[in-house]
């Protein structure tokens, strides 16, 4: 089994920001070419404590969460809690974490929110910074001193998401992203669940096949993208903007 975190510590330390880690994310994805994805979440978690699992116990991120489970109980697993997530998701936060047995659930949350957008309606004029204030900041803090970590995001989610690969370079952080079930078809997905009995996010049969912030997620028709309902009537895909040596840099978390 090819060992991530040794091949990462094998970077030349200062260089590891730049084409030394784009060369090293494309040998490894070259070799994991044909491999599972369980055998990329296994590669990634050989060295449990640099690499961690973020998750937003979303509608299909049990998948992930069951196979880091299996693998290894005590992975860091980062969960940001925005605070305007729906109490469904809440809720199916501790009950997925209990009966997977999951023993480093850590829950993120911003820690100038009343400072900033006291009354929550930042959201009304700016997404994108309220998405950098309540997502993507406080996970880029929480992620410091991590090698890297796995995202369950998938090809087939959304046009951004076309040409995922199993490993990424993050920009600007020095860190590398690995996405197991890249190539993963929404039929997978089902499969996985159904075969090992998974519990379902409650709001995915009420039509939200994504769930994100409450105020930000609606649910969608039939033959709609399944993301169609995450900030819907806005040019806005993802979530990822954060500020690198200050400018703001599009992740796609
Ligand atoms: S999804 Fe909406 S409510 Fe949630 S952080 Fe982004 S803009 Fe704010």
């Amino acid at each position: 089994m090819a060992r991530l975190v040794q091949d990462i510590q094998d970077l030349p330390g200062a260089a590891r920001v730049g084409e030394d880690l784009a060369e090293k994310v494309r040998a490894l994805n070259t070799r994991f070419k044909h491999h599972s994805a369980t055998s990329v979440m296994e590669g990634a978690l050989s060295d449990a404590g640099n690499v961690a699992l973020v998750s937003s116990f979303g509608a299909e991120s049990v998948v992930l969460l069951h196979m880091a489970a299996v693998i290894d109980p005590m992975v860091p697993v980062l969960f940001v809690d925005t605070e305007l997530l729906f109490t469904e998701t809440l809720v199916y936060q501790q009950e997925v974490s209990e009966r997977l047995g999951l023993r480093n659930i850590r829950v993120i949350k911003a820690d100038d929110i009343a400072e900033k957008d006291p009354y929550g309606a930042l959201r009304f004029s700016d997404t994108d910074a309220c998405c950098s204030l309540r997502k993507t900041i406080p996970l880029q803090k929480a992620l410091a001193g991590y090698e890297g970590w796995i995202t369950g995001r998938k090809r087939f989610q959304s046009g951004t998401r076309a040409a995922l690969d199993f490993f990424e370079v993050e920009d600007g952080t020095g860190r590398i992203k690995v996405n197991p079930l890249a190539h993963w078809a929404p039929e997978d997905v089902r499969a996985y669940m159904d075969e090992n009995r998974l519990p379902r996010h409650p709001l995915v049969a009420k039509g939200y096949p994504s769930i994100g912030c409450a105020p930000c997620t609606s649910p969608v028709k039939e033959g709609e993208d399944p993301r169609a309902g995450r900030w819907r009537n806005q040019n806005k895909e993802e979530c990822g903007i954060h500020v690198v040596d200050g400018k703001f840099i599009r992740t796609g978390a």
